[in-house]
């Protein structure tokens, strides 16, 4: 069997959004799923709308989700010495002719059709058939080059999520290939490169549809089996508009900024159009091991933000605490808190990741931890009072006293003073956390408080 080779082609001529990184994973899922190669090519002749920096956020925004490439990035703009040569080979084989038409003439042409309800197309004036005299051809103007669309019958192709595809020749008009000042247009690099590239399957974006039987075509022209293609349908946004910039669609690394694990995005964008059974939440590895090509969806995914929140909270919970620390640590400091990533820290995400469902919300936890509480009137006043004081008095004396700081040993210290006190548990627990942690609500509180220093608690506990 041939080796699977796929690519991720972008434009980049804006930032890249969920939706458009999707059509990045796929290829590069069926790749490693297959031991095969994933390509990256920049698609950029659309000088200008692209930009260096949108090939930064493109290129960052699938390291940080793990998307690796094996080859390039490879660059258009830089293949156009190739393109050319394949436009020649494709004037000898007779398969491109050049087109004198002026924009003038196309605009009358267009307007006539249009008049007559009739579908805008090129009306194949230039185009040399037996038998057939072409027009003079004008003084000083430079033609474009069009392609000889096969004349008749159709073209087809089973396309891996859309299934069988049949478009009938007579509705695609002669291409233009190349422009006046003999560059080649979009629809004829992207099989040179798919051609040169050895690309098997051209996973893509369903608004590539009406280019793949112009580009089949070119296939066949240079004589190469065009490769298996999956047309993979739209992302929409929560409102169910197709997912854009201009519709308040955010760039990918922004879900980093914002907590999200890359893994857990990874899992949420797979399931946006393919699935594994009923299987919500699964590894990277998992997903590798499962991904074909064979339960593509064929609707739309809608984005919805409270279930990529879910799935990460999943992963947040499943995630090594190291990890995450490294993770929270970088939060923190967005924070302004500087942290250092040690077993202390991974203990701190294994005790309050269970309740977070980002790694924001669990740097808001955490930096009880690395600096000041302000505990709010209203706790204050309803958690200390004339019951509660003197027991907290007491605890205070007895943590202070104690030589070994563990959870074990402040869980005994709370004891004894429930003990003496007479007093509930969450009489006493309650406003020791408003104290220490700033909250009435912590996991098991000796566990909370292990992780301090012994003497912030202390301190922490001096207003009482
Ligand atoms: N450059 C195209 C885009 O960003 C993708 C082309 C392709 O995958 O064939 O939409």
């Amino acid at each position: 069997m041939t080796q699977v080779r796929t690519r991720f082609a972008p434009s980049p001529t804006g930032f890249i959004h969920l939706g458009n990184i999707r059509s990045a994973l796929y290829p590069w899922a069926w790749a490693r799923s297959q031991g095969g190669t994933f390509v990256l090519r920049i698609e950029d002749t659309d000088v200008e709308r692209s930009s260096q920096a949108a090939v930064d956020v493109i290129i960052e925004g699938m390291k940080w989700l793990g998307l690796d490439h094996d080859e390039g990035p490879f660059y258009q703009m830089q293949r156009m010495a190739r393109y050319k040569e394949v436009l020649a080979q494709l004037q000898q084989r007779g398969a491109v002719y050049p087109c004198y038409m002026s924009t003038t003439e196309l605009d009358a042409l267009r307007e006539r059709q249009m008049a007559a309800k009739e579908k805008p197309r090129y009306d194949g004036t230039w185009r040399p058939e037996e038998g057939k005299v072409l027009p003079s051809v004008p003084e000083g103007v430079q033609p474009v080059l069009r392609f000889k669309t096969p004349q008749g019958g159709s073209v087809i192709w089973g396309d891996k999520v859309k299934g069988r595809i049949e478009i009938s020749n007579d509705e695609l008009d002669d291409l233009v290939i190349a422009r006046p000042d003999g560059t080649p247009t979009y629809n004829f690099c992207v099989v040179v490169d798919d051609i040169d590239m050895a690309i098997t399957h051209v996973i893509r974006g369903d608004d590539h549809v009406n280019n793949t039987p112009r580009q089949i075509h070119i296939f066949r022209a240079l004589g190469v089996e065009p490769p298996v293609y999956a047309h993979l349908p739209t992302v929409l946004n929560e409102q169910g508009e197709k997912m854009s910039k201009r519709y308040g669609a955010k760039p990918v690394t922004q879900y980093r900024e914002e907590g999200y694990l890359a893994d857990a995005v990874v899992n949420y964008l797979a399931r946006l159009g393919w699935s594994h059974g009923d299987d919500e939440i699964f590894s990277r590895e998992q997903l590798v091991a499962w991904f074909n090509l064979d339960h593509l969806g064929r609707s739309a995914g809608q984005f919805d933000e409270a279930k990529l929140r879910w799935v990460n909270a999943q992963h947040m919970k499943s995630c090594d605490n190291a990890v995450l620390a490294g993770l929270v640590a970088e939060q923190l400091e967005r924070r302004g808190l500087t942290v250092t990533v040690d077993e202390r820290l991974a203990a701190m995400c294994a005790l309050f990741k269970d309740r977070c469902s980002t790694t924001v919300e669990l740097a808001e936890w955490l930096s009880i931890y690395f600096s000041d509480v302000q505990p709010s009137e209203a706790d204050l006043a309803q958690h200390l009072n004339e019951v509660s004081r003197p027991a907290l008095v007491a605890l205070r004396e007895r943590l202070a006293a104690l030589t070994v700081w563990d959870a074990a040993s402040i869980n005994a210290a709370i004891k004894a003073v429930i003990g003496e006190s007479k007093l509930k548990m969450p009489q006493l627990a309650i406003p020791l956390r408003v104290l220490v942690c700033g909250r009435a609500q912590t996991p098991s509180v000796d566990a909370v408080l292990a992780l301090f220093d012994q003497k912030i608690v202390e301190k922490r506990l001096q207003s009482i």
